[in-house]
């Protein structure tokens, strides 16, 4: 067969902001802000292209912005990562994570993945020859079950990917958690590709843990981080991974030849940017006021939710206005009533979870005030 992932359709979010695009829809589908980044942002990638960031950076990133990448490490979770060979600046999470998989992922090696699970994962470890090990989160606060995770890890378990906060659910890993996760795969070679891009969207004061304060598990860690998410500017596709120096030397023998490198302009902005911690430390209070205005305006409505614990998502059941299933519901709230979402069932294992609709709080509060008056009348 000439496909070699004959199985994989147009993503949902591509096909959903299609779909809100042609119908006029409000689109709160796909994850992006409708809303300008700070201007101080824009104008330092333009002075930055305006004095000479144009040619090739190198390889493994602008140093100043891996040094202040290397420093809100050390800021927020004490942590160090050299910025001389343990950080990479990628084109997104999205090549991140694409170029982590390709450089450890041999024919038949296992990848465990948690569902709902973003959609890229899986497609990736197929195309390199893998084989993706779902392991279905529990319950209305998708936990995991770890003695499930025991039973599943065996000697062909190569990688185990881990989202938190987690997309599409909003929710987030405890400590208590990742000492399973570690308990479980110390003294092993598993690699865990820890996807952080919500890392500082959280809310109601509950702490983000991030691999790196997990001694154990940081050794054999991939942290994946996006600034398309925390600076609000998704089309940038602008990201960054870190991990200790043996894995991060075999990251960048791929990524060489995948992108050589990044924006250079963009990179620049980004580091004078970072300078300031507070750019990405008001992030949490910002979405955590999003968040609870949207959820203020439809707590009337049919809608049932547990409030987004991180993330800009925010699950709906919708079992209480329609017998239908997610997809064809979102569809229908789409062309018919001029709102799109998300449905879950298609990041599930076997389509469950058919009653929930993602709904992305990314937006001016005049659009949740618009999508929220058509939820009301459902
Ligand atoms: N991982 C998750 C969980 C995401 O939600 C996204 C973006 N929606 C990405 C990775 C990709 O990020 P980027 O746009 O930086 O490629
Ligand atoms: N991460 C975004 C979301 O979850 C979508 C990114 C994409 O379209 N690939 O909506």
């Amino acid at each position: 067969h000439i496909s070699k992932l004959p199985q994989v359709e147009t993503s949902i979010f591509t096909i959903m902001s299609a779909l809100a695009n042609k119908h006029e829809a409000i689109n709160l589908s796909q994850g992006f802000p409708n809303f300008k980044s700070d201007q101080k942002l824009i104008d330092f990638v333009s002075q930055a292209m305006n004095s000479g960031f144009n040619q090739y950076a190198p390889m493994a990133g602008n140093l100043e912005l891996r040094e202040v990448i290397s420093k809100k490490f050390e800021l927020l979770y004490n942590s160090s990562y050299n910025p001389e060979n343990e950080i990479t600046v990628t084109a997104g999470a999205t090549q991140a994570i694409y170029t982590i998989i390709s450089a450890f992922i041999h024919t038949d090696d296992e990848v465990i993945i948690f569902k709902p699970a973003y959609d890229c994962y899986e497609p990736t470890v197929k195309i390199n020859g893998g084989k993706p090990i779902a392991i279905q989160m529990e319950g209305s606060d998708y936990k995991i079950n770890w003695e499930e995770v025991a039973a599943k890890i065996s000697t062909k378990t190569k990688m185990i990917i881990i989202n938190t906060p987690h997309n599409p659910s909003g929710t987030v890993l405890a400590r208590k958690d990742m000492l399973k996760l570690q308990a479980l795969t110390i003294g092993t070679e598993i690699i865990i590709l820890s996807d952080e891009v919500y890392e500082h969207m959280i809310f109601d004061a509950l702490k983000h843990q991030s691999i790196c304060l997990f001694a154990e598990l940081k050794e054999r860690s991939f942290i994946v981080a996006s600034f398309g998410k925390t600076f609000h500017n998704t089309g940038w596709k602008m990201g960054y991974c870190c991990a200790p120096k043996e894995l991060m030397t075999e990251f960048q023998k791929v990524h060489q030849f995948n992108v050589f490198s990044v924006n250079s302009a963009m990179q620049k902005g980004l580091a004078d940017y970072l300078q300031e911690p507070k750019h990405y430390l008001e992030l949490a209070d910002f979405y955590q006021e999003k968040r609870d205005y949207f959820l203020s305006l439809i707590q009337d409505s049919k809608f049932t939710f547990t409030p987004s614990q991180g993330t800009y998502f925010q699950v709906l059941d919708f079992s209480k206005i329609t017998k239908e299933n997610d997809v064809e519901f979102a569809e229908k709230l789409t062309v018919e009533k001029g709102l799109a979402s998300i449905p879950l069932s298609v990041f599930n294992l076997d389509q469950k979870d058919d009653k929930m609709l993602r709904f992305c709080f990314a937006k001016t509060n005049d659009t949740l005030k618009k999508a929220a008056d058509i939820l009301n009348r459902l």
